[in-house]
């Protein structure tokens, strides 16, 4: 358990945290392994986290894997009448479990602090951490993993916030509103709509069985903006089951869930960002928990390495978290989101057919936080040529509306066809320090030289349309039809 706070004088720790959700205690726990002082600061004591949290088991650190509620092997998607099995566990956490395994790791090192921070000054080699009680807390590092969009380090959301949300509840039903014994990862059915509804407000069925007569059943828009209201969600929600015949017939608990899908990679900056606050958010699933566990350990032993070294702890905490290779895959994902924003929503069961059509690893590696550029953009490509022609349409005016990107993008994933693999390789998927060397034997693309082009929006090098500004854009756009006809063996106009 943490060390309770003794009294309101408050002395130096190495590292504070601003926020008591999974990332921000996942990372002030490796910390404190390490042997640092922490000070973690949330508005609320330890307490179980209070969201829904699910992850793909594979993703989920081993000692996490044994914090599971429950393990789902029928995991399934329907993208139309017939269910495509996905033959890929997946896990429901159990929020108390997660955090005991958190505090137990973080022991003694961590001082859990009840408190509101509202702002953070430098003062010598010291951060004055103010509260809004008054207090003032002082230390060496501070991390900001307060939530989506951060407190100290606010994100900008390009173009406005693109949200995810959903409603859901957990529930007693005399027949099954889902598969007993799976997990219905994504139901994009709805004969029960009008077509017109469905492509205004696109929504899907998440839902989990929890045994006996127990469901949890969440009506959920992947990425919209605007997003649609907690009440539409709710309506569309009771409308499925009725239409299913499945009302609940006992209500244990609802859940509303928004946050924001399309957070840029975050710039170095003095503070440290974490978590939802980093942007850490996948931008096509929404996934982050199992990422931050993950990252946790990385980023605590940059921080620790540099404190001892004398050097700048945020700096590289954040190169740890941040390597160009995730910055310019970001890039691509965030591409990928605003196709999938500008999609009619009647486009999307069509779009996910053919994304879970691709090899597992594929699939699994688009989905996962540390993927490359080249095999992100293969990924896509294949979908792309699979998906119908006027889904092609639509995802390839958006790839014309930022050719600097898409073309970025395909260099990257030439590069690697031109290797010889169909697979990420490891090193893409698990490690994000690691980089494919330039091969100028074969005249392959240097992958160096596409990441860091692919990191000219990450510094804000570009216009919108992911360009720097002495660049040809009709060149540009004529090069970008020309790989996307190859691609798909049609002629595209965008
Ligand atoms: C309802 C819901 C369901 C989700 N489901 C999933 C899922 O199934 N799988 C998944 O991977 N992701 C999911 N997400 C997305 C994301 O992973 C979560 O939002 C996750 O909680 C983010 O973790 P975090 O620790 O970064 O931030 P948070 O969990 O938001 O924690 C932020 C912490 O900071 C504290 N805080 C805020 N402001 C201050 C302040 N000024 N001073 C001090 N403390 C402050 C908060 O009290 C809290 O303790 C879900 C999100 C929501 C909202």
């Amino acid at each position: 358990m943490p060390a309770p706070e003794p009294r309101r004088t408050h002395h130096v720790t190495d590292v504070l945290v601003v926020g008591g959700g999974p990332s921000g205690l996942a990372l002030a726990a490796e910390l404190s392994v390490r042997g640092l002082s922490v000070r973690l600061v949330a508005p609320h004591p330890p307490i179980p986290f209070v969201p829904t949290y699910g992850a793909w088991w594979d993703e989920l650190p081993a000692w996490a894997q044994a914090c599971a509620a429950q393990v789902w092997t029928d995991v399934r998607v329907y993208t139309s009448g017939k269910p495509t099995p996905l033959l890929r566990p997946y896990a429901l956490l159990d929020n108390a479990r997660l955090l005991g395994a958190l505090l137990a790791r973080a022991g003694d090192g961590l001082c859990w602090t009840q408190g509101t921070v509202r702002t953070t000054v430098r003062a010598g080699d010291l951060w004055q951490v103010q509260g809004a009680a008054g207090e003032t807390w002082s230390a060496r590092v501070v991390v900001d993993a307060a939530g989506h969009g951060g407190i100290l380090r606010p994100t900008r959301f390009d173009g406005g916030a693109a949200l995810q949300t959903a409603y859901g509840i957990v529930a007693r039903f005399e027949r099954p509103p889902s598969p007993p014994g799976a997990m219905v990862w994504m139901d994009y059915r709805a004969a029960h709509l009008p077509r017109q509804a469905v492509r205004a407000v696109p929504t899907f069925l998440y839902a989990m069985h929890l045994g006996g007569d127990r469901y949890f059943v969440q009506e959920t828009s992947l990425i919209a903006r605007p997003a649609p209201t907690q009440e539409t969600l709710r309506a569309r929600l009771y409308a499925r089951l009725a239409a299913n015949g499945t009302p609940p017939h006992a209500l244990e608990a609802d859940e509303w869930v928004v946050f924001p899908m399309n957070a840029p990679a975050p710039q170095p900056g003095p503070v440290l960002a974490f978590g939802a606050a980093a942007g850490l958010v996948h931008p096509i699933s929404g996934f982050q928990v199992a990422g931050a566990l993950a990252d946790a350990p990385r980023v605590a032993q940059a921080v620790a390495r540099a404190l001892r070294r004398g050097e700048d702890a945020a700096a590289a905490g954040w190169a740890a978290l941040w390597p160009p290779e995730r910055r310019a895959a970001r890039e691509v994902h965030l591409l990928d989101l605003a196709a999938l924003l500008a999609l009619p929503g009647d486009g999307l069961p069509a779009f996910f057919a053919a994304f879970f059509r691709l090899p597992a690893p594929e699939w699994h590696a688009f989905l996962a936080p540390h993927t490359g550029v080249g095999a992100l953009a293969r990924s896509m490509l294949r979908v792309f040529v699979q998906v119908p022609p006027r889904v092609r349409w639509s995802l390839a005016r958006v790839a014309a509306q930022q050719p600097g990107v898409s073309l970025r993008a395909l260099r990257a994933a030439r590069m690697k066809a031109a290797s010889g693999s169909s697979h990420p390789s490891p090193a893409a998927v698990g490690h994000p320090g690691a980089m494919t060397n330039p091969n100028p034997e074969t005249g392959d693309i240097d992958q160096q030289e596409v990441i860091e082009e692919g990191m000219q929006g990450a510094t804000g090098n570009v216009n919108a349309d992911g360009l720097a500004p002495d660049v040809d854009r009709q060149e540009k756009l004529a090069e970008l039809q020309e790989n996307l006809s190859e691609v798909s063996g049609e002629r595209q106009s965008p």
